[in-house]
């Protein structure tokens, strides 16, 4: 039986007591993904979470943090990534109140999958509005299959996402509206994964944590017309298919 639940992405440094969050999770045994905005953050977070078992630091250069994104963060960001499996939050954002720094976040996403070059790693995107281009310059890159964290392009791009091998990440917020709905019908159960995005995933009042992608894995039983063991399977072995080779779960 597997009890194991995966938050693929979340950004633990960013609750008001992220400590305390990491800590309940690796009480819990939620397989954690702690996302990164920039290198620096990841060089902070890295003393506190080194010995936990369930929580994985991913190095991140995110694209609304443009303006941050230095020589100094660049350099670090070189010289950390052989030292973590898991890359994110990186991509690009494309949304009205971001898209006048588009040519800037295209050099730092290009900057990353140069950096990333022959290089297996776990990697969660960010893509709004900007699925397209993201869609291309992965083309550009043959960048082999990774995950679109929190999906919310067209049905079109997604196809196209699909096509090339990608994963999908879906959270608590997904579940309630129609548009995630559809996306989450669309894709094949083989390349899903689970999120909380958290602390911006709100549960009712509060942000969400680790332990709530439990409600996105009954949102799938439903969904998939089966058992929380089959979809706990499921996303288990999605998780393992990314991870580069060699490198278990837990
Ligand atoms: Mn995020």
């Amino acid at each position: 039986m597997v009890r194991t639940l995966i938050d693929s992405h979340c950004h633990v440094d960013l609750y008001p007591y992220p400590s305390d969050i990491a800590a309940d999770a690796e009480r819990d045994k939620v397989v954690t993904l702690v996302v990164t905005n920039l290198p620096s953050a990841f060089e902070k977070a890295l003393p506190f979470i080194r010995n936990m078992k369930y929580i994985r630091l991913a190095l991140g250069l995110h694209p609304l943090t443009v303006e941050k994104h230095d020589e100094m963060e660049k350099e670090k960001f070189v010289r950390f990534v052989s030292k973590t499996s898991y890359i994110g939050e990186v991509g690009l954002d494309f949304s009205p109140s971001y898209i006048s720094t588009k040519g800037e976040q295209i050099k730092s996403f290009r900057f990353v999958l140069e950096c990333l070059k022959e290089k297996q790693k776990f990697i969660t995107l960010h893509s709004r509005k900007a699925e397209s281009t993201v869609l291309d310059i992965l083309e550009e890159y043959k960048r082999p299959p990774l995950v679109f964290h929190w999906y919310s392009g067209s049905l079109k791009h997604l196809e196209r996402a699909i096509e090339q091998g990608h994963f999908f990440s879906f959270n608590p917020s997904m579940i309630r509206t129609a548009k995630g709905k559809k996306i989450i019908e669309r894709v094949p159960p083989e390349r899903v994964l689970t999120e909380t995005d958290g602390p911006f995933v709100k549960i009712g009042k509060r942000s969400a944590i680790p332990q709530d992608v439990a409600i996105v894995e009954n949102y799938l039983c439903t969904a998939w017309s089966t058992s929380i063991s089959e979809v706990k399977k499921r996303i288990k072995t999605n998780f393992f298919a990314l991870l580069p080779q060699g490198q278990s779960l837990i």
